[in-house]
């Protein structure tokens, strides 16, 4: 049997097999640290000597187990969800499991929303699906932390409401937690020293702390992956495709009922019953749409999918699901949602169906533009 080592920043279990999982070292690494004495997972390895946090997952169960001992400390709750993929972002039960802990909801990567976008009008759009999933967060900031800013509204938020306490950064993978963390680091660094990088690697099984001056601690967490999300479907190449990095330019288009719209060969919008109106889309600027009748969407499908709809790419499609439909009655302006795709805004009521690889939800919301 082989013998158990762990990481001596953080106290995972070493593994060389899973990149994206906790305690992952190459072997080389590994086999250096084991003649050194001092064996650090990648995650440590990288903050220890480039200040670099990245997000690792871990099981549903652990993440639960996680989610609980949070509950049972006094501290602070900041939750990041990504603005673009809220439904996607959302830990069930966590209401639950933060006890009376008060939370700060974060919604990241606010560049990628149309600039036109009242910040106020999204707030209140997140405050109230945060009600609807039993949260009632203190209060909520917009964030982008790919181009690091308001990194001092959080930080100075944060003060506010952590009066001494500790604080804990909880999300789903994906959502930008680490890069928001990273840009907390750098923000602060030489500035006023709210966080002292230099003295990290106080660790523990799992978590990473970063100090406050006033000894106490920013805790980041692994998140989970949500297996329901269109990514958990897509190679790197597809997924660089679908997932925005700048401001989506929505597209609008006059549909009557009868028509049919692919989101490349990825997604499916039917417009089924109502009168001539437009329907917005929100979806990575990159994604090739195409209108077509829906008499005939199936079979075209068939024919066309890898090819002129795509991705998936031609040698993909074999093992891309096949996609399933959902049929919704709109009664007021909602989002049809495909759940890490993107949205389609149905301003006028009607009856629409959304259609996704099997696996991937596709939910109804009120519309946030
Ligand atoms: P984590 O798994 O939650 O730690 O997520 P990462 O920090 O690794 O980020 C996931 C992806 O989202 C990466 O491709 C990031 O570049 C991207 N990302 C993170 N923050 C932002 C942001 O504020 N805006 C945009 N457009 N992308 C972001």
């Amino acid at each position: 049997m082989t013998e158990e080592i762990h990481c001596i920043g953080c106290g995972a279990l070493i593994q060389t097999e899973n990149k994206d999982e906790m305690g992952y070292t190459p072997v080389s690494a590994l086999n250096k640290g084991i003649e050194s004495g001092e064996v650090y997972c990648q995650r440590c390895f990288r903050l220890r000597h480039y200040n670099d946090i990245y997000d690792v997952a871990m099981s549903d169960d652990d993440f639960l187990r996680l989610l609980n001992s949070i509950g049972q400390t006094d501290s602070l709750i900041v939750y990041v969800v990504d603005i673009f993929d809220f439904n996607g972002s959302l830990i069930s039960g966590l209401h639950r499991f933060v006890g009376d802990n008060p939370v700060l909801l974060v919604g990241n990567k606010v560049d990628i929303l149309p600039k036109s976008l009242k910040k106020g009008k999204l707030t209140q759009w997140m405050r109230e699906r945060a009600h609807e999933a039993g949260l009632h967060p203190i209060d909520i900031v917009l964030t982008s932390a790919k181009k690091k800013n308001a990194m001092f509204d959080l930080l100075d938020e944060i003060e506010k409401y952590r009066k001494g306490r500790d604080v804990y950064v909880v999300g789903v993978t994906n959502v930008g937690k680490s890069t928001l963390i990273n840009a907390i680091i750098s923000a602060t660094a030489g500035v006023d020293n709210v966080i002292t990088t230099s003295q990290f690697p106080g660790t523990t099984l799992d978590k990473i702390e970063i100090p406050f001056e006033d000894g106490s601690l920013l805790i980041d967490t692994p998140g989970i992956i949500h297996r329901h999300q269109m990514a958990h479907y897509l190679g790197k190449k597809d997924l660089k495709l679908t997932s925005p990095t700048k401001e989506i330019k929505p597209k609008v288009y006059q549909l009557n009922a009868g028509q049919t719209l692919f989101l490349g060969g990825l997604a499916r919008f039917d417009y089924i019953q109502g009168a001539k109106t437009a329907f917005v889309v929100y979806v990575s600027n990159e994604l090739y749409l195409h209108r077509t009748k829906l008499e005939t969407a199936t079979d075209f499908y068939k024919t066309h999918v890898g090819e002129l709809l795509k991705p998936p790419a031609k040698d993909e499609v074999t093992d891309f699901p096949e996609l399933v439909r959902f049929e919704y009655s709109i009664k007021e302006p909602t989002d049809l949602v495909f759940a890490g795709l993107g949205w389609i805004t149905v301003k006028d009521p009607g009856v629409v169906a959304g259609w996704a690889p099997k696996g991937v939800d596709v939910v109804i919301r009120k519309a946030l533009i």
